[in-house]
């Protein structure tokens, strides 16, 4: 038997998150190799060039904090920063810190199995090859595992169609073609606004409709990047105060102190303002209190009436099974102004459903639809997914996916007992799901960094969460949920995805820390000072 090669310290993805990750453990001395199932980096990033791919998070927000020369170098564009230069942006900071040497690409790995006598992980890859490691940090996304639907036929359709995680690289022609766009989540909402002056028929194919509101991008000027420069600092400090990372703070004014015209003047300004603002800058009483989230939905759904001129189409578009912000809220350019044109029809496939897809098309339980292009906006296998895909077996040879089947079980969202030297960054159960995500990678790679330094340092080979720990830290996950009407929502923040067996509508997963930003900072940082004393290392 050939001897593996052994690396001490192995990071999983080259997304955002390892990419910070790499360049983490580049700067504290610990030589760690970076393994990328693509075959460059960039993550979601690179995957993810459907047209109208773009940040929904402020873009000065959304790029690292770590390097006062990076930000003194880079120029966002645009408030709200699309696929190409976002991907530009990733390529940028791993050249201009040297960080592809530790990369290697096409590297999928579809083993871990963990070795209690010599204290390792072994890695197997799809391409054939085996490793060992000490320690392995994974960067592996929380939307990285595409799941297009399950329909009878999807081979036999002659025409091109795919997931928009792997929307081709090559333009696709959409002039004069009759394309069907089947999913109207964040993803499907911007590609419908943005092809659907561009094909010639645009069918879109709606189960359950989503709320959505105006991004309200806009170029950012020279003058104006020299301006956000100036604030950075202040910029990363708001991020870091406010629950959800963003600088929109929420207000504190109290819903009930309002009269009800004064709250729809003060909606009126966030549905004017850029991003999230009328999510995260809204009374916290919408998310808390069915009669206050009932108030903004129905000015929301009102916005929709006016936008949409077909008053029938009008209330298919607006969600009638769940309230305002209960689902993760898409944002959109001109969306409901696209339903006003000639070439562009709404299928309701909640009153008739999809039956299967054929040669030529689409067949629902009503009429054949004619199609020349396909694209599947279906979602992702969130959070877990991309663990559950490899076969991680840790302890006893215990499975990971098997332990989470009902969903995720973690400490800090960081490890999971029984998988003894898994660093997870970004990982289910912390607020990198539900937050703004590079903010809070950002502290998870710090922290998690922190800690292997100091577990090399004092020459441990093995750390492992307390299984009591654990617990307690999904009790704590499970009591920030369940004081959200969010709880009771079909999203992916809560677990569902109805092409994933097990996930389907009714069933609930603990997968995101709903306690926010500043909490979960202030936690982790009290596990690190405390000597780390829920980490058993030896
Ligand atoms: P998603 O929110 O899960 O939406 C999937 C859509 O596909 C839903 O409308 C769903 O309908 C529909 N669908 C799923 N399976 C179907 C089936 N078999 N038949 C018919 N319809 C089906 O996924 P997503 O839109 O890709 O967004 C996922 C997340 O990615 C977002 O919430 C966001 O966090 C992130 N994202 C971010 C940005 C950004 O930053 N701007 C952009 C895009 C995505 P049902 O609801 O009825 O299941």
């Amino acid at each position: 038997m050939t001897e593996k090669q052994h690396i001490e310290v192995v990071v999983l993805g080259a997304g955002v998150s390892g990419i910070y990750q790499i360049k983490k453990l580049i700067d504290s001395g610990i030589r760690a190799t970076l393994f990328e199932a693509d075959e460059d980096l960039g993550g979601t990033w690179y995957r993810n060039r459907y047209p109208g791919a773009r940040f929904d998070s402020e873009s000065y927000t959304y790029g690292y904090s770590f390097s006062q020369e990076l930000l003194d170098e880079w120029h966002w564009k645009e408030r709200f920063s699309a696929q190409p230069e976002n991907l530009r942006y990733l390529n940028f900071v791993a050249d201009k810190f040297g960080l592809r040497e530790h990369m290697r690409f096409n590297s999928r790995v579809t083993v871990m199995k963990w070795d209690e006598a010599t204290r390792l992980w072994h890695l197997d890859f799809e391409q054939g090859e085996s490793i060992t490691t000490r320690y392995v940090i994974t960067g592996i996304g929380v939307l990285s595992t595409p799941t297009p639907p399950r329909y009878a036929g999807m081979d036999e359709f002659k025409g091109e169609s795919f997931h928009t995680y792997w929307w081709p690289k090559e333009p696709v022609e959409l002039a004069g073609r009759k394309v069907g766009v089947i999913g109207t989540g964040a993803t499907g909402i911007q590609v419908i606004s943005e092809i659907a002056d561009k094909v010639g028929e645009l069918t879109v194919f709606q189960r359950r409709p989503n709320w959505s509101t105006p991004l309200n991008n806009s170029l950012i000027s020279n003058e104006e990047m020299a301006q956000i420069r100036t604030r950075y600092d202040e910029i990363f400090a708001n991020c870091a105060a406010s629950p959800n990372g963003f600088e929109h703070v929420p207000d504190y004014r109290g819903f009930a102190n309002l009269t009800h015209e004064q709250r729809v003047e003060f909606w009126d300004e966030l549905y004017a303002k850029p991003g999230f603002a009328i999510l995260a800058g809204n009374f916290p009483e919408i998310f808390l209190d069915e009669t206050a989230n009932k108030e903004i939905s129905e000015y929301v759904a009102g916005r929709i009436r006016q936008r949409v001129q077909d008053p029938v189409l009008a209330e298919k578009l607006i969600p009638k099974d769940h309230g305002f912000g209960m689902q993760r809220l898409p944002l959109e350019t001109k969306y409901f102004e696209a339903y006003n044109r000639d070439n562009v029809r709404l299928v309701d496939i909640s009153d008739m459903p999809i039956q299967n897809i054929t040669a030529n098309g689409v067949q629902t339980s009503a009429e054949h639809v004619d199609l020349d292009v396909i694209v599947y906006a279906t979602g992702f296998d969130a959070i877990t997914g991309s663990f559950d895909r490899m076969q991680i077996q840790g302890m006893n040879g215990d499975s990971l996916a098997d332990k989470w089947h009902q969903g995720p079980s973690t400490y800090l969202g960081l490890f999971s007992h029984g998988f003894p030297n898994l660093l997870m960054v970004a990982g289910p159960q912390s607020v990198s799901g539900s937050t703004n995500f590079p903010r809070a990678i950002e502290g998870g790679v710090n922290w998690a960094t922190q800690m292997l330094c100091h577990a090399i340092e004092r020459g441990y080979t093995r750390f492992e969460a307390q299984a009591e720990a654990e617990q307690e830290w999904g009790e704590e996950v499970k009591r920030a949920h369940e004081k959200l009407l969010a709880r009771r929502s079909q999203g992916w923040f809560t677990g569902y995805n109805s092409n994933v067996r097990g996930h389907e509508q009714g069933t609930v997963r603990y997968q995101a820390y709903f306690g926010g930003g500043p909490k979960y900072a202030e936690i982790i940082k009290r596990v690190a000072a405390g000597g780390y004393r829920q980490i058993d290392m030896s």
